[in-house]
């Protein structure tokens, strides 16, 4: 199990410890899936002025040593999270951009085991479900408790 400790996390990886390190950790955990700027203005707010460039030199460096995760769907700019190492997946709305968790179908990384890994030693697989979310769907419903059941739903 990771430390929930942010700084234990950071010494873990083999990271110094730096307020900005600690900043961007803190937002990206705060804010899943949030894209740089999201992450830039939650670390703004937290310790005052720091440049894009710091912030993303920090990402990626979470990133590398694995404390946060990069994900960046087609037609998306990248986004972080700090929920790492259970090979989740996302489900992406076509419409807005955005994005929530999808556990693996089922059991301990299942997706994982690939039928066939070529002899590779796998240690990420990525699924992207496209679709629309609730929010992009529930302007063409007139009534949203009772559905009609023939609505083009397979
Ligand atoms: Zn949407
Ligand atoms: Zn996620």
């Amino acid at each position: 199990m990771r430390s929930s400790d942010p700084q234990q996390r950071l010494r873990d990886a083999g990271l110094r410890v730096t307020r900005p390190r600690l900043a961007v950790l803190a937002a990206v955990e705060a804010h899943p899936h949030a894209d740089t700027d999201t992450v830039l203005g939650a670390v703004r707010a937290d310790v005052g002025q720091v440049s894009h460039q710091a912030v993303y030199d920090v990402l990626r460096v979470l990133a590398d040593t694995g404390l946060v995760r990069r994900i960046q769907p087609t037609g998306s700019v990248a986004r972080y999270e700090a929920r790492v190492g259970d090979n989740h997946h996302h489900v992406v709305c076509r419409s807005c951009g955005s994005i929530a968790d999808v556990d693996c179908a089922v059991g301990e990384t299942p997706c994982l085991t690939a039928s066939d890994d070529h002899g590779f030693t796998l240690d990420e697989a990525e699924v992207v479900y496209w679709g629309t979310c609730p929010a992009c769907r529930a302007p063409a419903r007139t009534d949203i408790s009772h559905p009609p059941d023939t609505e083009g739903h397979r």
